[in-house]
């Protein structure tokens, strides 16, 4: 008896859940077309230890919808993966972080960014032309801008993502593998790659003051990193004593709420000021 009501409350709660993904990306597509500032941009500032200097920030994209409010990058990111909006909302990214870096390189303040991409985009075959044209639009300078690609997703894509970044690279582009450590990719996998940074995942580094295992993997994949070539970043640097922790550890730079969250444009110009004194 009590078995099909489940069943039934089961159905109500995915089709509640059906009809919110639906309806989200029917906003997502309008607020896209409409650019009314439902969706903004806000940047979070990384911290290059060796020379206690802030020179880069990530884009991170938000949203706040009129009916259902603040929705998270992480429901609906993979949304707009799900349903091919990917590409526009990437493409918004680019250029809304392009114009703000080409803001900020005229008042002085020379900042890289890094943007995170899909690997749909990155297969997408306008992909590369388009960002290099919005570069030219804004004047601003490849190594100013740095991809950032999820380790799983690289993995999913191997053949196609290999050859699209090594275009990227040559292009000069900065790649970083995002979420490192909770895909699954091996050292030669590694190695193929044409990547110039690891962003060691925070579930690493949350609670590494706490955790002997967690300091374990992240010193030596920092350790891994650098035989590789590549900087090592940490994200999710929450406390000083994980600051000073990753700063024995030679991590290159980190980035987490110890330093600052991500802020809009305006507060990170002010941030900026005041922490460069
Ligand atoms: P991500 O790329 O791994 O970004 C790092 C996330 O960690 C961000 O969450 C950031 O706000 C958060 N974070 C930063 N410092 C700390 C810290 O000290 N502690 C903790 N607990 N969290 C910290 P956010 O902004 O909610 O973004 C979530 C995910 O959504 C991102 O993960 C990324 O995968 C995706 N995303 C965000 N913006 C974009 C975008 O413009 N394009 C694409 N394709 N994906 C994006
Ligand atoms: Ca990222
Ligand atoms: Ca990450
Ligand atoms: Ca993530």
């Amino acid at each position: 008896r009590n078995r099909p009501q489940r069943l039934r409350a089961y159905q109500r709660g995915e089709d509640e859940a059906y009809l919110r993904r639906l309806f989200l990306v029917e906003r997502l597509k309008r607020a896209l077309v409409r650019d009314d500032g439902a969706l903004f941009l806000t940047y979070q500032p990384k911290l290059d230890l060796a020379r206690g200097r802030i020179d880069r920030v990530e884009a991170l994209v938000r949203w706040v919808d009129d009916e259902h409010g603040f929705i998270s990058p992480d429901e609906f990111v993979p949304l707009a993966e799900q349903s091919g909006l990917i590409i526009k909302l990437t493409r918004w990214v680019v250029r809304s972080v392009l114009r703000q870096l080409a803001l900020w390189n005229a008042s002085g303040l020379h900042l890289g960014v890094a943007i995170n991409v899909s690997a749909q985009d990155i297969c997408h075959e306008q992909f590369i032309d388009s960002l290099l044209h919005e570069l030219r639009e804004s004047g601003v300078r490849h190594e100013q801008v740095t991809l950032e690609i999820t380790e799983r997703d690289l993995m999913d894509n191997e053949a196609l993502a290999v050859e699209q970044l090594t275009a990227l690279k040559a292009a000069g582009f900065r790649i970083a593998v995002d979420d490192y450590g909770v895909g699954y990719s091996s050292l030669s996998k590694l190695k193929q790659l044409p990547v110039d940074e690891l962003k060691i995942d925070k579930s690493f580094i949350l609670q590494l003051p706490e955790s002997e295992q967690d300091q374990n993997i992240v010193s030596s994949t920092i350790e891994l990193g650098h035989k590789l070539g590549l900087k090592v970043v940490a994200e999710g640097v929450e406390t000083s004593a994980g600051l000073d922790l990753l700063r024995a550890m030679r991590c290159d730079s980190v980035q987490g709420y110890h330093l600052a969250r991500p802020m809009s444009a305006e507060d990170l110009t002010q941030w900026y000021a005041s922490y460069a004194q």
